[in-house]
C-alpha cells in the first residue's frame, strides 16, 4: 500500500487527495491516525485506516508491511519529535517497507533555525537505519501567513522581524502533490528535494499585495525581534510558540527560507502556485 501518516491533518489530507485524484486506488491507500473518529471521512472514501500514536511505538507494531510506500510527515508536538520519529522509523525498519518519504526542512542540514534541528535529527536517524529513503525537505507553506489575516486586517499591517528577508513559499497543496509524486513515481529512492515556491517574496510585497486585494492600506511594519516577541505574547500567543516565529523571521531574514531550486515546480510538473493565489483565496473565504 501507500501509507501516508499524519492523514488527518492539513498536509496528510492533500496528499490523500492527491494520491485519489491522480488515479490511485482508495484500496490501495492507508492512513496512520490516532483518532479514528476524526479519520470518518477518509475511511467513507474506502481509504484503510491503521491507528497509531507517533508517542506510543506499541500502537506503531501494526502501521506498516513489507513493500509499502510511506510517507512520515512530521509530528507537530515541537520538542517531542525525535522520540516520536524514532518509534515511526524503528515500526518502518521492522516491517521492511520500501520506502520512507519524511517530511523535512527546507536546506536540510544547513537549516539554521530552532524548528530545524528535529528535522536534521529525523533525517539522520532515517539514513542510519538503512530504509531506503526520500527527503522532501519542505520549504514554508504560504498558509502560514495567509490562514492569520485578522490581526493584519484588523491593524493594517503585517508585522514581522524579517527585515528585507525573502520566502519562497508554496501552498501546502503544491507540497502535497511532490509527495504523492514520490510515492507513485519510479526514480525517487535516496533523493533528496529542496521544495519551495518559485517565487521568493519579501514581507513589503506580501503587504502590497494584502492591500492591491482587499483594497485596505496594509503596510509592512518591520519591528527588532524582542518587540515582536512582546507583541505576540500581547496578543495570546503562548511564549514558546512566539519564539519560535520570531526565530524563523530571524531565519527568514539571513535568507534561510528564500531558496528557489526548482525542485518542488519540476515534481508536481507545473509552476507552483503564486502568493497572489493563496491571498485571493484567503480573503474569499472571510
Ligand atoms: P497539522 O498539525 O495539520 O498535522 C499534523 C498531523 O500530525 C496531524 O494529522 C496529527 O494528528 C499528526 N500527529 C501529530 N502528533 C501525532 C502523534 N503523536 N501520533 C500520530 N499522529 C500525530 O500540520 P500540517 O498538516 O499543516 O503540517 C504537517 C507537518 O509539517 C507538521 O506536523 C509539521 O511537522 C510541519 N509543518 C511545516 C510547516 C511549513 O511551513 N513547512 C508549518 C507547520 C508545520 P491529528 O490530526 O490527530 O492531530
Amino acid at each position: 500500500s501507500i501509507v501516508v501518516t499524519g492523514a488527518t491533518g492539513h498536509l496528510g489530507r492533500l496528499v490523500i487527495d492527491a494520491l485519489l485524484s491522480g488515479g490511485i486506488p482508495a484500496a490501495g491507500i492507508a492512513a496512520v491516525v490516532r483518532d479514528k473518529e476524526k479519520a470518518a471521512g477518509l475511511a467513507a472514501r474506502g481509504v484503510e485506516l491503521r491507528i497509531a500514536d507517533y508517542s506510543r511505538p506499541e500502537t506503531l507494531a501494526g502501521a506498516f508491511r513489507s513493500g509499502d510506500r510511506v510517507l512520515l510527515i512530521s509530528g507537530s508536538e515541537v520538542g517531542s519529535r525525535v522520540a516520536q520519529h524514532t518509534a515511526v522509523i524503528e515500526a518502518a525498519g521492522a516491517a521492511g517497507v520500501a520506502q520512507l518519504a519524511y517530511t523535512g526542512i527546507l536546506g536540510g542540514p544547513e537549516a539554521d533555525f530552532d524548528l530545524a534541528a528535529e528535522h536534521k535529527v529525523t533525517e539522520q536517524l532515517i539514513l542510519d537505519s538503512g530504509l531506503p529513503y526520500t527527503f522532501l525537505r519542505n520549504g514554508w507553506y504560504t498558509e502560514n501567513y495567509t490562514e492569520h489575516l485578522a490581526p493584519v486586517l484588523a491593524h493594517g499591517a503585517v508585522v514581522a522581524n524579517a527585515g528585507e528577508g525573502r520566502v519562497a513559499s508554496a501552498p501546502r497543496a503544491d507540497y502535497a502533490a511532490a509527495a504523492a509524486a514520490v510515492l507513485t513515481g519510479e526514480g525517487h529512492l535516496g533523493q533528496v528535494y529542496e521544495l519551495s515556491g518559485d517565487t521568493a517574496w519579501s514581507f513589503a510585497e506580501y503587504a502590497a499585495e494584502l492591500s492591491r486585494q482587499s483594497g485596505r492600506e496594509i503596510a509592512y511594519r518591520n519591528v527588532p525581534a524582542d518587540e515582536h516577541l512582546a507583541i505576540l505574547t500581547g496578543a495570546g500567543v503562548p511564549e514558546g510558540f512566539a519564539a519560535v516565529l520570531v526565530d524563523v523571521d530571524k531565519a527568514v531574514e539571513r535568507g534561510a527560507l528564500a531558496r528557489t531550486s526548482g525542485d518542488l515546480a519540476r515534481l508536481i510538473g507545473r509552476p507552483t502556485a503564486p502568493l497572489a493565489d493563496s491571498v485571493a483565496a484567503a480573503l474569499a473565504t472571510r
